[in-house]
Parts: structure tokens; C-alpha cells; sequence
């Protein structure tokens, strides 16, 4: 960036390096708003590309405060041509938020709201119908942790939705190990009434289907109703014990057999916890880290 403070001392930005309009669109918007704090150049390639604003996403730590009208502000950025909107618990975004949005950006088509807990069914299902009014659908839509999602909502969404593919089985880990909730490209809508007890909820089949482990039992659930293992996703039935992880998730016991495990107590991290092994000093192992607060 040195290149960048030059610009700062100059009263006329010049035009930033070409590079630049391409890393823009891949940033999340707390860095895209970070950039154009850095300097006059920066700002101006932030402010004249349009190509970033064609994908928002609102994640952590922008998502506690970005209220309806500051939504407005940043998705006018995108002049009318907004395709993602991506909202990831947006916890004060109302439905009045989010139809403001849909109704000046009729070509948005992957709509991840997941979280937004201010948001109504009714509110979402609008903004489905505006979309759909517009001679063209949704093909994604991520509504876990709305509340109050009936069946015959999800059945109304699903008709205004044209998935982009609908043949293929969602990965439950695809899930787990994304720190952004968002639903796979296989499924167009993330929540599913859950056969065992009736809620809206995301639904998770085994990833090897048919389940190689149970005939009988029918592990097709949400996460309540249906234990899985972090790491592949398979079930873990009632009768079976849960193998023990350092990180408190459930494991399978193929997978617990498989991961490194604590030199005292013999537990291990999932995969995605593994930053928490505490390294010894002479040793090759690791500890976990309760062992390693009650020994160091
Ligand atoms: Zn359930
Ligand atoms: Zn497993
Ligand atoms: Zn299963
Ligand atoms: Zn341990
Ligand atoms: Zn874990």
C-alpha cells in the first residue's frame, strides 16, 4: 500500500492500480467499507466499481449493527443490479428492511437471510413474490432461525423458487464447517419440515445414502431429533455412544479413531476445533486445553 499513502498526500486521486477492481469483488463488506477508509484512491475505486456491490455480504461483526436504513445506503450501490443479498444474522433487518432492497434490485437471485430474526415468513414470502413478479425467480433462498415457519409457507416459497439443481444431496458438514450458515448450492431452500417433529428446521440426511449403517432406523432429521457426528455427518442412534471430543461436538467412532488425540486425556478436536491443541514443549503431541489449564 504504499503506493496508496503517495495518493493520500495528492489532492486528486489517480485512478488505483487495475489490480485492485479485481480483489474488490471477492471482499466481504467489512473490509470493502475498511478500504475505502484507507485513502482517496482506494475510496474512489470502492465508490466508481459497481462490480463489488453486486454480491452484499453482511457477516460478523457488521451484522449486530447494520440497521434498515444503513442496508439501503450500501445496497444503492449496487444501481438496481444487486444479484446476492446475503444477510447473516442481521438481527435488527425488518421485513420493511429487506422489501426496500428486493423492490429496487429485481434481478437478486440468491437471497441468505439466515438468522435474521426480525424477519416474518410473510416478510420473506413478499419479498419471493416481488422477485418472482418480475418475470424472473429466486434460485437460492437461507432462512434458518427465522421464526414461525409453517409448512404451507415453505410450500408457497418453493413455488416461486426455480432451483438451479435439484438432484443432489446436501452434505451435512458443508454446514457445520462454514462459519457462514448458508445453504449448498444443491439445495435451493435451507430449511425442510424435519419427518420427526414437524418444525421448520434444516433437515440433514446421512452423506452416504442409503445409510449404510441402519435399515430400520430412519435417520433422515434435523439436529435435535438427530444425533451426527461433526466430522462425515453420519447418525448416531440413541442406543450407540457417542464418542468423545475435546471440543464437546459428537463424533462417529471411525472418525474419533482417526483424529490426534490429547496426551493426557486421550480426547480429540474435530477438525474444525484443531486450532485449540495446546502444543508441549519436547513433545510431538498436544494437549487439549482443560488438560493443559489444570497441569500449566
Ligand atoms: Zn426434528
Ligand atoms: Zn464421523
Ligand atoms: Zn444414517
Ligand atoms: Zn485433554
Ligand atoms: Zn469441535
Amino acid at each position: 500500500m504504499a503506493g496508496c499513502r503517495d495518493h493520500f498526500q495528492n489532492s486528486s486521486p489517480s485512478p488505483p492500480n487495475e489490480a485492485l477492481f479485481f480483489v474488490l469483488p471477492y471482499l466481504p463488506l467489512f473490509e470493502l467499507l475498511a478500504m475505502s477508509q484507507v485513502c482517496k484512491s482506494l475510496r474512489y475505486a470502492v465508490a466508481t466499481d459497481l462490480l463489488p456491490w453486486l454480491e452484499i455480504v453482511v457477516c460478523w461483526p457488521l451484522n449486530l449493527r447494520i440497521s434498515d436504513d444503513i442496508l439501503a445506503g450500501i445496497a444503492s450501490r449496487a444501481g438496481g443490479k444487486l444479484k446476492t443479498l446475503a444477510l447473516i444474522g442481521c438481527t435488527r433487518i425488518t421485513d420493511d428492511g429487506l422489501l426496500r432492497v428486493v423492490a429496487q434490485n429485481p434481478s437478486i437471485t440468491k437471497l441468505l437471510l439466515p438468522g435474521c430474526t426480525r424477519l416474518s415468513p410473510a416478510g420473506v414470502i413478499t419479498a419471493a413474490k416481488l422477485l418472482a413478479g418480475n418475470s424472473h425467480k429466486l434460485t437460492t433462498l437461507a432462512i434458518n432461525g427465522i421464526y414461525d415457519i409453517q409448512r404451507d409457507d415453505l410450500d408457497t416459497l418453493r413455488s416461486l423458487i426455480k432451483p438451479d439443481n435439484e438432484n443432489q444431496k446436501t452434505l451435512y458438514h458443508k454446514y457445520k464447517q462454514s462459519s457462514l450458515i448458508l445453504p449448498s448450492t444443491d439445495r435451493a431452500i435451507d430449511v425442510d419440515v424435519c419427518p420427526k417433529c414437524n418444525q421448520a428446521r434444516m433437515v440433514f440426511d446421512c452423506p452416504k445414502t442409503p445409510c449404510p449403517k441402519r435399515q430400520q432406523f430412519k435417520c433422515r432429521g434435523c439436529e435435535t431429533c438427530t444425533a451426527r457426528c461433526v466430522e462425515c455427518g453420519v447418525c448416531i442412534t440413541a442406543s450407540e455412544e457417542p464418542e468423545e471430543a475435546a471440543c464437546n461436538d459428537t463424533l462417529c467412532l471411525d472418525c474419533w479413531l482417526q483424529l490426534p488425540k490429547c496426551s493426557f486425556c486421550n480426547k480429540p478436536y474435530c477438525t474444525q476445533h484443531a486450532d485449540q491443541q495446546q502444543n508441549v514443549a519436547g513433545s510431538s503431541g498436544f494437549l487439549c486445553d482443560a488438560c493443559h489449564a489444570e497441569f500449566f
